[in-house]
């Protein structure tokens, strides 16, 4: 039974980056809450899409994705490439290169935390995360472990936030090169979460740089917001996606499938998508 009004959540994190659930447990709850089509959108790693598409079988669509990140300044920008080619060579070099970035980043978050007496190993976050997309979510959970904070938030708030002593901006990668990257491998690059960006200028700038839709629906954003982005889809003639950014326990409290989008949605995408391979084939 469908207790939710959605029936694609297109924006889910798993271990394999910064959420806390398994894709199998990411199935589970999806199936058991009447979706029938999901993307787990990793940060920077497509390392979960196989076995995501073992475990579904035929239960479940799963529609590759992956959420790069990029910046504009000391903005984040995050953008998500829909029906990437997973076997894709440059993709695949070019996360395995920012896989090394990320965890180089929270090496040097721990030394610069550890040199102030805020004692925590990074042995212990690679226990945490294994051999995943590292991210900051494991750092706040090891300042957890370790006593020192007690909510992934309060972690945020102190020591790991943007304007926190502990922050270190990710490398700059502009974002048309990640919408470059994810369109080179036949993928549809979209805004994620245009509410966190504020300003419609940057919106605008992203459609310039190629991105081919926008996520109207995200659980940060208010029905205005919804309206708003549904309005500048139609204007620019852009798809329109939606999903939970659910994180499990490491994120904020939203259940798989509470946001998403509808069979309207995936359609409209996957059209797009055959169109790009009949324009490949007469190249
Ligand atoms: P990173 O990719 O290492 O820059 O870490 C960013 C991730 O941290 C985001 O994808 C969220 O999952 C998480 N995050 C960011 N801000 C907060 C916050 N204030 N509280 C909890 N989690 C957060
Ligand atoms: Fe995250
Ligand atoms: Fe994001
Ligand atoms: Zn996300």
């Amino acid at each position: 039974m469908n207790i939710n009004q959605y029936n694609a959540d297109l924006h889910i994190h798993s271990r394999h980056s910064d959420g806390s659930l398994s894709v199998g447990e990411i199935i589970e709850i999806s199936t058991k809450q009447g979706l029938k089509t999901i993307s787990i959108t990793d940060h920077d790693t497509i390392s979960g899409i196989p076995e995501a598409r073992s475990i579904a079988g035929d239960t479940i669509e799963i529609i590759p994705a992956v959420e790069m990140s990029s910046n504009l300044g000391s903005l984040d920008v995050h953008i998500i490439g829909y029906f990437i080619d997973c076997e894709d060579s440059t993709l695949l070099e070019y996360l395995d290169s920012f896989k090394q970035h990320r965890m180089e980043r929270v090496i040097s978050i721990v030394n610069r935390l550890n040199n102030d007496g805020i004692k925590i190993e990074f042995e212990q976050i690679k226990m945490i995360a294994g051999n995943c997309s590292l991210g900051r979510p494991h750092i706040a959970e090891a300042l957890i472990d370790g006593g020192h904070v007690r909510s992934i938030n309060e972690a945020f708030f102190r020591y790991l936030g943007q304007g926190q002593p502990y922050y270190e901006p990710k490398k700059e990668v502009h974002p048309s090169e990640v919408i470059r990257l994810i369109k080179e491998c036949r993928g549809i690059p979209v805004i994620a979460h245009p509410g966190i960006l504020r300003a419609d200028s940057i919106i605008y700038e992203l459609i310039m740089d190629g991105c081919q839709g926008i996520e109207v629906w995200h659980p940060e954003h208010s029905s205005h917001d919804r309206n708003h982005f549904h309005e500048i889809a139609i204007k620019n003639g852009l798809l329109m996606t939606g999903g939970s950014d659910c994180h499990g326990r490491r994120g904020k409290a939203v259940q798989i499938g509470s946001t998403g989008c509808n069979e309207k949605e995936i359609i409209n995408l996957k059209n797009f998508r055959d169109r790009l391979s009949i324009t490949d084939s007469f190249k």
